[in-house]
């Protein structure tokens, strides 16, 4: 028994791999594994066989990009580590998981191959490496228990199911490090070795103190038995429980198109024509990608945790979602109205609060967009959204007013138009909602005035302007979006536009993620980063906050802060680091929570009390805030009438940069 002798030669330090174990053993050892790793193969082939049914394509195909996302979101899990609790048991398990599956295999191929490698230094350090990992891997599993039994959060969902895979996991530890001390115990391995295999020699100077050698060996063989026999249930049921997005998860983060979020995915028109298929319908309709992605949920709840159509009691969850259709993809059945609602489908806000926090990339705002394409397609809209569609395509903004109005908000303040001023450098886009609406055309009056007092050369399309299609490709009339995006890039071609500002961060992203694919390229800015930058150059206001000492906050629009990352040019108009009175909501910057406004949300009915801009207000009013400022004319309307609805909101002023830098600009409070 090579571990009875005296070694004094780190060289000649090793371990028996399979002394207890008899040949015909080893045998059914190997058969066992092999056939539950077939088990598993076979199992993902038939989920593989599921993806291949859905549209061809739909895949990144830079390897660049695969790489950089396995690396960053998989092996780094980027997403995963923004959860304490969560983190750190995803962190040990997921840490434990990787190092024993690494540590057994090299010690298969040592056992196996030509060159026996184990032993020396190597085999000391893999022997604390693998312990620490192995307890790792326990404390993971124990913490995930007390996280389902104590503080059992809803979004995570509570199967059963997940107590049977955590105990067999759990399980799997103890069972690997009773294995570990009873073959120390029977070899008597000396101390000095021994200590590298930390837990193991615990357990043997703790429990096994006075077990004779003989009944070691027994105790180790049933053990080892055990043991074995977990392992190959583990693997042969990887693809009916969570663990399987331990194989899809990485798969679908490194696979996902590359797009900006606030892009979605243009319709092909000659597809439209050749299949006649408008969006999806069934669940085959959807891509491989997307079918793939289904199967790389991990139920995590994150999703769910950041809506705010869940948080308002809508019958929207995106986790839901993914799991009701993953679920469609493996039993079949209908899809509309059996799988997922109408009205789950008309919930979301497209604020990209679930895509922004889904550890494995999942696409939930294209997977309702492409569903949403589908019933718009049908004509199973109706109401005020069907009427604000119709608007758009008849007047060409979803107010229903004639675009012959387009300059009324701008009366008695002389802006110039690309007519008068044919060589402007800056387009100001104003938007539909700031052309029309009694509230937000001060925003719209404010811009202007900020940038006629300060000389900029800009000038307005004024009725050539119309809807960016924005709110239409949300709400899911692909084709009435493409129809205005064509019709406005040769608008903007016309006029030789070259850079374009705008208030509006609905239209600032249709300009900058979405007009590129029809040609339309420009320098465009949201009025937050103009006017930051004349408050940097001293040519407007820097003073404080609202100028008269009250506290204020800010609300980040999802489509400038979230889907775009500008969250700086807002505070440095509001005066944010200088202004001792200015207040952060918890929810705040790229993690913003959203108004309500968005993916067409605007023109859907509410009741009170699902209303999203009333659970906002209260964050607000919680801050002690008297002043809000916002920067999207939708954010302005949503907050403004959230604080009517909300206890303690009458007191809150709500309002936009803009107007914030002009009053400040009027009232002379420079510094
Ligand atoms: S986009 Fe926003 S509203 Fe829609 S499902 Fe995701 S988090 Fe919910
Ligand atoms: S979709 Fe993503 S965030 Fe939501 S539960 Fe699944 S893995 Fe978690």
């Amino acid at each position: 028994m090579i571990s009875s002798l005296v070694i004094t030669d780190v060289n000649s330090v090793t371990r028996e791999v399979f002394g207890n174990i008899a040949p015909w053993m080893r045998v059914v050892f190997f058969v066992m594994i092999a056939a539950s790793i077939g088990v598993l193969v076979w199992q993902v082939v038939a989920r593989l066989r599921l993806w291949r049914k859905g549209q061809p394509g739909g895949f990144e195909r830079d390897w660049r990009v695969w790489i950089r996302r396995f690396v960053v979101y998989a092996l780094a899990q980027k997403r995963v580590h923004r959860k304490a609790l969560g983190a750190l048991l995803h962190l040990l398990l997921f840490s434990g998981f990787v190092v024993l599956t690494i540590g057994t295999t090299l010690l298969a191929i040592a056992y196996d191959g030509p060159y026996y490698f184990h032993h020396g230094w190597y085999y000391l350090i893999y022997e604390l490496t693998m312990d620490v990992f192995g307890v790792a891997f326990i404390v993971g599993c124990l913490l995930a228990m007390y996280r389902r039994a104590f503080q059992r959060k809803p979004s995570l969902g509570h199967n059963k199911s997940d107590w049977w895979l955590l105990g067999l996991l759990l399980s799997l530890g103890i069972t690997g490090f009773v294995v570990e001390a009873l073959r120390m115990h029977y070899t008597h391995v000396q101390p000095w070795v021994a200590h590298w295999s930390i837990v193991g020699w615990l357990i043997d100077a703790t429990l096994l103190r006075d077990i004779d050698v003989v009944t070691a060996q027994t105790m180790h063989l049933w053990a080892w038995w055990l043991h074995t026999i977990l392992v190959a249930v583990f693997f042969a049921t990887i693809p009916v429980n969570r663990f399987l997005h331990v194989i899809t998860g990485p798969l679908n983060i490194a696979a996902r198109p590359e797009r900006p979020m606030g892009k979605l995915v243009p319709l092909k028109m000659e597809e439209v024509e050749r299949t006649g298929l408008i969006g999806v319908s069934e669940i085959e309709h959807f891509t491989r990608q997307q079918l793939l992605s289904l199967d790389s949920c991990m139920e995590c709840g994150r999703c769910e945790d950041a809506c705010p159509a869940t948080a308002t009691g809508k019958p929207l969850s995106p986790k839901a979602v993914v799991i009701d259709l993953r679920g469609l993809m493996s039993r079949g059945g209908e899809l509309h109205g059996q799988t997922i609602r109408a009205e789950t489908l008309w919930a979301c806000t497209m604020c990209q609060a679930c895509v922004q926090e889904c550890p494995v990339l999942i696409g939930h705002v294209d997977l309702i967009s492409d569903m949403r394409r589908h019933l718009v397609g049908q004509g199973k809209i109706s109401g005020p959204p069907a009427r604000a569609l119709q608007q758009i395509n008849s007047q060409s903004n979803p107010y229903g007013r004639p675009n012959s109005d387009r300059l009324a908000w701008a009366e008695g303040l002389d802006v110039p138009t690309v007519e008068s001023n044919p060589d402007f450098d800056y387009l100001l886009w104003v938007g539909c909602a700031a052309s029309f609406d009694p509230r937000a055309q001060k925003v719209a009056r404010a811009t202007a005035q900020l940038l006629k007092e300060v000389g900029l050369n800009f000038a307005v399309l004024g009725t050539e302007e119309r809807c960016t299609g924005d709110p239409a490709r949300r709400i899911g009339d692909e084709f009435l979006f493409q129809q205005l995006a064509q019709a406005n890039v040769e608008t903007l071609t016309r006029h030789k536009v070259k850079k374009i500002v705008t208030p509006c961060p609905h239209c600032y992203n249709t300009f900058k993620n979405e007009y590129p694919h029809f040609g339309g390229q420009y320098e465009v800015q949201h009025h937050s980063t103009v006017l930051a930058e004349l408050v940097g150059a001293g040519r407007l206001s820097n003073g404080k906050g609202t100028g008269n000492g009250e506290p204020i906050t800010l609300h980040d629009p999802c489509y400038l802060a979230r889907v775009n990352g500008e969250v700086d040019a807002t505070r440095t108009v509001v005066g944010a680091a200088r202004d001792t009175q200015f207040r952060e909501m918890p929810r705040c910057g790229k993690k913003t929570f959203c108004c309500g406004a968005g993916g067409g949300r605007m023109w859907f009915e509410e009741v009170p009390s699902q209303r999203v801009s009333v659970l906002r207000s209260q964050e607000a009013i919680a801050t002690g805030a008297r002043t809000l400022a916002t920067a999207c004319p939708f954010c302005l309307n949503m907050m403004t009438d959230g604080m009517a609805g909300t206890q303690g909101g009458e007191n809150v002023k709500v309002l936009d940069i803009a107007e914030l830098l002009l009053s400040r600009q009027a009232s002379g409070a420079r510094e």
